[in-house]
């Protein structure tokens, strides 16, 4: 696994590594049933959600997990198309699982996600290395689809919903601690951000049956989960109402007629009032669409932790509008000004970066530095450029800058991050954080380890605490990645 974790571009061990590019695997489960489904996750935590979706249609529909995928009788890849290092990393992957094929040819694979959108056809036909290909919003039909496979056809569905949120089925939660938990909030992205494959890959926007969110809340709660983290690509643009789901679609029909509408900041209300005890978590926040209204719910309740990802990508306008992130410079900076207003000093603020963008100068480049020494960002996800195919920015515009040149400033954004990740948890010390503690440390037994409202890892003697209780921690120590105190 680690040379997989490798592979996939991970940075380096302090900075934050890229969520994008993380792998997950589904864990050993015998209840019984006649067939085992071995199912492995990249990229994002909305393809985690997703892999925990497709989990339970598949238990529903006679199969068992298991972590081992030579014991499968159908493997899915769920699949990132973020970068092109994520694409290379699957074809890896499914060269090792046709290994195993090659001696039990009776064995399914089935490549799920981005990749499958973004390909289609392609995999199966062409390459012929798969037998399911099944873009996101067609997971309901796998049982299907892995039907028709043991009939002795190929099997695709890359059909994108409209509507389409999985609103009504039970997540199986998979490599959960018990106390922390995602919850799909939206699906898709109306936002055509000109470097980004997602608007291709996922579809339209539409926006989740809210009592639906809060009752997976409630029932999570219920089972001694006591933080959960709304999901989505720009969850400030959330909007939904009894009559219809699709936003583009509601946008259109709220002009003419009265519609009852529930908005992001509505949605963490009611999320956060399931009980005082539960904290609420979101990401990703986008620039463009994060509000005052967020700021003060925020504020208004405890529970809502105090920290927002707001990815930035460039800090200089030029660049922002060839990106099509449609906010400059000046609107970021009034966005992070009103989050210190509201919130103040204390709360987390972290972003993503991409380095080398088409046509970036080295005075550009500088303003993305200068832009995080305004900021002081706990911390960020950092990138350099990949092409994508089928993008804005691949039809539009030159990929033109040399990749030591994409490299060079990725690692100067990186120092920087660093320099400022130290500086920001050296603000923590000689205070009191309240620590939900989510279970033992990676470094000793004898301690454990949680996170702060700002979404920092602290970690401190175990004594009798357990997972799952806050704590207060008097943090003595830091480092650049994590607090270090005692309970008080
Ligand atoms: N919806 C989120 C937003 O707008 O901030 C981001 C979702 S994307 C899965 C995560 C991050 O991947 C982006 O914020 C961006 O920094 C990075 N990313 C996306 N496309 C990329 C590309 N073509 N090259 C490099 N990084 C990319
Ligand atoms: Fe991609 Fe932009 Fe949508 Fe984020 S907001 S998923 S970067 S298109």
């Amino acid at each position: 696994m680690s040379e997989l974790i490798k592979d996939l571009d991970i940075i380096a061990e302090e900075t934050k590594t890229d969520e994008s590019c993380a792998v997950q695997v589904s864990k050993e489960e015998n209840t019984g049933k006649s067939r085992k489904l071995y199912i492995e996750s990249y990229g994002c935590q909305m393809n985690f959600s997703d892999s925990e979706i497709v989990t339970s249609i598949m238990k529903e529909n006679g199969f068992d997990t298991t972590n081992d995928f030579n014991n499968a009788d159908v493997i899915f890849l769920n699949t990132c198309s973020i970068r092109e290092k994520a694409e290379l990393t699957v074809r890896k992957r499914l060269t090792d699982f046709n290994k195993v094929k090659a001696s039990k040819p009776e064995m399914q694979i089935g490549v799920l996600g981005c990749m499958a959108e973004r390909l289609k056809t392609k995999l199966l036909e062409e390459e012929k290395i798969v037998d399911i290909v099944a873009g996101p919003d067609s997971y309901r039909d796998l049982p299907n689809l892995v039907k028709t496979v043991d009939d002795g056809e190929k099997a695709v569905n890359t059909f994108l919903s409209r509507e389409e949120t999985y609103a009504d089925i039970s997540p199986v939660r998979l490599n959960s601690n018990g106390v922390t938990a995602f919850i799909s909030i939206m699906r898709g992205c109306d936002n055509m951000c000109s470097f980004c494959v997602v608007p291709f890959t996922r579809g339209r926007e539409r926006s989740r049956d809210p009592y639906s969110i809060v009752k997976e809340a409630q029932d999570l709660f219920d089972k001694g989960y006591r933080e959960v983290t709304l999901l989505g690509q720009n969850v400030d643009s959330y909007k939904w109402s009894e009559e219809i789901n699709n936003k583009a679609r509601l946008e259109k029909i709220e002009k003419k007629e009265e519609v009852e509408v529930i908005n992001f900041a509505n949605l963490i209300e009611m999320v956060a009032n399931v009980s005082p005890d539960l904290r609420v978590r979101f990401s990703t926040s986008h620039p463009k669409d994060i509000t005052d209204e967020v700021l003060h719910t925020m504020k208004k309740y405890e529970n809502i932790c105090k920290y927002i990802h707001l990815p930035a990508q460039s800090g200089n306008s030029r660049i922002l509008k060839m990106m099509n992130r449609t906010y400059d410079r000046d609107w970021y900076i009034n966005r992070v000004d009103a989050i210190r207003d509201i919130l103040g000093e204390e709360c987390g603020i972290s972003s993503d970066m991409i380095a080398g963008f088409c046509s970036e100068t080295e005075e550009e480049h500088q303003d993305t530095l200068t832009l995080m020494d305004y900021v002081k960002y706990d911390f960020s996800y950092m990138f350099f450029y990949s092409e994508r195919p089928g993008t804005l920015a691949e039809k539009r515009y030159e990929d033109d800058i040399p990749l030591d040149i994409k490299k060079k400033r990725l690692q100067e954004i990186i120092n920087k991050q660093r320099a400022h990740s130290l500086e920001r948890n050296q603000l923590d010390l000689n205070k009191v954080h309240k620590v939900l503690v989510e279970g033992t440390s990676k470094r000793s037994d004898e301690q454990l380890q949680g996170r702060n409202t700002a979404n920092k890892v602290v970690i401190f003697p175990r004594e009798n605490y357990q997972k799952g209780d806050y704590v207060d921690v008097l943090v003595e120590e830091c480092t650049g990645a994590t607090l270090i105190g005692k309970a008080v």
